[in-house]
């Protein structure tokens, strides 16, 4: 693997053979990164739009939520500026599955819409999965199609689940060669911990993956190279379970009642960062880039459909 730095490589410190220099931890700048992502993005659709060719996005929604309608508008408003149509559909719950599915296959055929998004959670009774597997694959902007996640296998995917892809992006930020590395992946979800393994192994990283049922885990994190974590449990990695110079990916989003309120991720932050050589913040690591993905993964959807690729 090439040791070239991705465009998203901040300035950092480096040894005379190229290598990140041994000074502290540096955090991966997840704003920094997206805002990165977005602007590329927001070029490329400003050429689709000089051709009439407008991205849009539906994002489908059941019933009312509040924290729902505060993360669609926000959304809207985002897209708005990278020059992505964002339509917010939503059906009133309860919400039978037939008509969901009415709504998905009509979405399909239409062809001003090049992006289709499921706004989670639904509503009871309604298997997302299988709305998943019907939205057709070249619409599919959060990667999560079986038909995506299939390619992902062969290494022939045009789009991705976006936090794995997101995860990648962060760890090719520093600059690190991932070649011969150790990725020790706690969490196996479809849409995080899976795709992050099958992407590092495409990039020759040698994987081990955790779960519920792992009983050694401090033993395997103290192996990792590159540690990602993705639970939803706040402090799962403490500083014992780390060794210094480790790359530490900390996806995880866990409110903490206040006073005050706050967002803290999976990992001990203010006791692995002294050691890590590169780590993420929660919020402002994975998070954002996440949402960048989103922006491309519309983007390269809307360039399929429209022949642009
Ligand atoms: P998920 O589907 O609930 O998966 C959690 C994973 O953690 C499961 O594979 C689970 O294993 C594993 N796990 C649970 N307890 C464990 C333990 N003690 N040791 C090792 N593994 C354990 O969650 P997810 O969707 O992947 O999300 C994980 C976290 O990331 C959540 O906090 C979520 O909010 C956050 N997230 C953030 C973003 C972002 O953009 N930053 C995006 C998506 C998710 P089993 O399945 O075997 O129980």
């Amino acid at each position: 693997m090439s040791e070239t730095p991705s465009p998203h490589t901040p300035e950092a410190p480096r040894t005379p053979e190229g290598l990140p220099a041994p000074v502290g931890p540096r955090i991966i700048d997840g704003q920094r990164i997206a805002r990165s992502i977005e602007t590329e993005v927001q070029a490329r659709v400003g050429k689709l739009r000089e051709k009439n060719r407008i991205p849009h996005l539906v994002a489908i929604q059941v019933g009312q939520n509040p924290a729902t309608d505060v993360y669609c508008r926000r959304q809207k408003e985002r897209f708005a500026k990278l020059g992505i149509e964002y339509t917010h559909w939503r059906l009133p719950e309860p919400a039978a599955m037939e008509a969901l599915e009415d709504k998905v296959d009509a979405l399909n055929e239409d062809p001003s819409v090049t992006g289709i998004i499921l706004t989670m959670p639904l509503c009871p009774g309604i298997q997302a999965f299988k709305l998943q597997e019907r939205i057709c694959a070249d619409k599919d902007v959060e990667g999560v199609n079986p038909c995506n996640l299939g390619r992902l296998i062969y290494n022939r995917q045009a789009v991705g689940p976006c936090t794995a892809l997101a995860v990648l992006t962060a760890i090719e930020s520093t600059g690190v060669p991932i070649e011969g590395k150790h990725l020790v992946m706690v969490g196996h979800s479809d849409i995080v911990g899976k795709p992050v393994g099958l992407y590092l192994l495409q990039q020759m990283a040698t994987i081990t993956t955790c779960h519920i049922a792992t009983r050694n885990l401090k033993e395997l994190t103290l192996h990792a190279d590159i540690l990602v974590v993705a639970v939803g449990k706040p402090g799962i990695i403490t500083r014992d379970m780390v060794r210094e110079g480790v790359i530490v990916i900390d996806v995880g989003i866990n409110p903490v009642p206040g006073p005050p309120a706050r967002i803290v991720g999976d990992v001990d932050f203010d006791a692995v960062a002294p050691v890590a050589s590169w780590i993420t913040p929660v919020p402002g690591g994975v998070g954002p880039i996440t949402v960048a993905m989103l922006a491309r993964n519309t983007l390269v959807c809307a360039q399929k459909i429209f022949g642009e690729t």
